[in-house]
């Protein structure tokens, strides 16, 4: 097979091109990135993204970590905090898994900027994605580390429950 080459402007062969590029939490498109195992598919909302490009992505795999995982929760704060170094990531053997949360944050972030995405579906709940964090089981406001990271940067984050 010969090697086909990139055009310089790919805006006539690329059907994406004049797509809205949207990122969203690989949990929602069914992808089954979940700490257990498990998927969150909306089925609705993909149905709503129909026209658009998207960008399925886990920033916990990105981070490094394996898939199934341990759960794990802030400890000390909020996503923002944990940017700022004030707070931690612990899951439930105990073990700090901060570095892997700020590192996958930091990954979803490029893929944006690679992408030109303006906006990201993220799903509620997450120490990662969600904009509600989870305390001793109930749910507390303030947004989960890519979160954070992606609202500091000027993203619009919609979030999915
Ligand atoms: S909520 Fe975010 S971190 Fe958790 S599985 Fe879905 S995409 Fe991955």
């Amino acid at each position: 097979m010969p090697i086909k080459r990139l055009p310089s402007s790919n805006k006539e062969t690329d059907p994406s091109a004049s797509k809205t590029i949207v990122l969203l939490s690989s949990c929602l498109a069914g992808l089954r990135t979940r700490y257990d195992g498990n998927h969150k598919r909306k089925r609705e909302l993909l149905r709503r993204l129909k026209g658009s490009a998207i960008l399925p992505v886990c920033p916990e795999q990105l981070g490094g970590l394996p898939t199934p995982r341990s759960r794990a929760q802030i400890v000390g704060g909020d996503g923002t905090d944990v940017l700022r170094g004030k707070a931690r990531v612990i899951n439930e053997q105990a073990q700090d898994v901060t570095a892997q949360f700020i590192k996958g944050a930091k990954e979803t972030l490029k893929i944006i900027r690679l992408n030109g995405a303006k906006r990201a579906f993220l799903k509620e709940g997450s120490p990662s994605c969600g904009t509600l964090r989870s305390v001793r089981g109930k749910r507390d406001s303030g947004p989960g580390v890519t979160t954070a990271l992606l609202l500091k940067e000027g993203i619009e984050v919609i979030s999915v429950d």
